[in-house]
């Protein structure tokens, strides 16, 4: 006998990228990290935060964050919502819209944490097969399903759909479309404008990547005020700590740090994807922090193989529609120098 349920017994549990725990002796382009540090307002601010203050609990709506956070998008305060990681929002997402027996849809490949949120509610998970040219296979033209997921720029593969396109896959959803734009910041656009435009859109946001604040854990969502009523009432009350509410105000604020550090990765994603494609790669056009690119051989497991012995993490998936290639994450030029010496090298 279990004193679990099902699902939960039945379900194999997510498994997030390697953090080796030597990890300052590797180059890390497994997990998308931002190779620069956080701002130094950021910095300064945690420090500031780090005395008395923390006998306290934090401030339980995360005022501070929200209002960053609504000046920085052009919302209203109460179009915001703050979370300890956007991986919370997704599961809270979920759990507002989602009963046990019902349907969540999103791509393949896409971010896989979405099937196991969903196990966890017991839902039924829909996927649609993605193809390399961004083609959607057999998205019907009403889905009824109760929230899709779009990964927009998706991941792993980089693509992305403008916002007219985003626009009227939401037009053909029953239930919420939720654009999960943990890498907008890298891209060309977003799809901010469509929750102003379309009662059925809400969009995520991180502060892992393009803030270089994977370790605090932050995310938001932008979102109609009774759908962030509705998520408020689900969340922990506390879930921004008193450090994370201080490191996201300063980061949001701290603008022109943040554009300096995204371009500088564009600038590199760009140079390296023209380097790589040299060595006979095929790499899709990336609108976000990392590639999928293809070795000659259509082989990921053995370049993944060799680069690990060269304390080069990247990507490998398992997934019979991803083994043939790996994502790299962009880091610093020399990083990416050396990584690229290396593919020389294992040919
Ligand atoms: C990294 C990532 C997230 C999670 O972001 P956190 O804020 O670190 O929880 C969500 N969606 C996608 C597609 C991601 O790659």
């Amino acid at each position: 006998m279990s004193y679990l349920r099902d699902n939960i017994a039945d379900m194999a549990g997510y498994v997030p990228g390697f953090q080796p725990p030597d990890e300052n002796q590797w180059i890390k382009l497994n997990t998308n990290e931002n190779p620069y540090p956080p701002s130094p307002q950021v910095i300064q601010a945690i420090r500031a935060a780090t005395g008395d203050d923390l006998r306290k609990y934090p401030d339980a709506p995360s005022r501070s964050g929200r209002e960053a956070a609504a000046a920085v998008y052009d919302y209203p305060i109460d179009w915001v919502i703050m979370a300890n990681g956007s991986d919370e929002l997704l599961n809270n997402l979920i759990r507002a819209c989602v009963g046990e027996g019902e349907e969540v849809a999103y791509l393949h490949p896409s971010y896989s944490y979405y099937a196991t949120l969903a196990a966890i509610q017991g839902a039924r998970i829909k996927t649609f097969a993605l193809l390399e040219n961004g083609e959607i296979k057999g998205f019907p033209e009403r889905y009824a399903g109760k929230l899709f997921f779009l990964t927009n720029p998706n991941a792993p593969l980089g693509l992305r759909w403008g916002i007219e396109e985003v626009a009227a896959l939401a037009d053909r959803c029953e239930g919420l479309l939720v654009v999960d734009e943990a890498y907008a910041d890298f891209a060309e656009g977003n799809c901010l404008e469509l929750v102003r435009q379309k009662p059925n859109v809400v969009v995520t946001r991180t502060l892992s990547k393009s803030y270089s604040l994977a370790g605090m854990r932050l995310g938001l969502a932008i979102a109609r005020p009774e759908i962030v009523a509705a998520l408020d009432k689900i969340r922990d009350h506390y879930n921004l700590d008193r450090l994370a509410q201080t490191a996201v105000a300063a980061a949001l604020i701290d603008q022109s740090y943040f554009k300096d550090c995204v371009q500088r990765i564009c600038a590199t994603r760009e140079w390296f994807c023209s380097e790589i494609k040299t060595l006979g790669y095929q790499v899709i056009p990336s609108s976000a922090n990392y590639l999928f690119a293809t070795p000659p051989d259509r082989d990921g497991k053995r370049v993944y193989e060799a680069l690990f012995e060269r304390k080069i993490l990247v990507r490998y998936f398992r997934d019979p529609v991803l083994s043939h290639g790996l994502r790299i994450s962009i880091g610093t030029r020399e990083e990416m120098e050396t990584t690229l010496q290396a593919l020389s090298e294992i040919g």
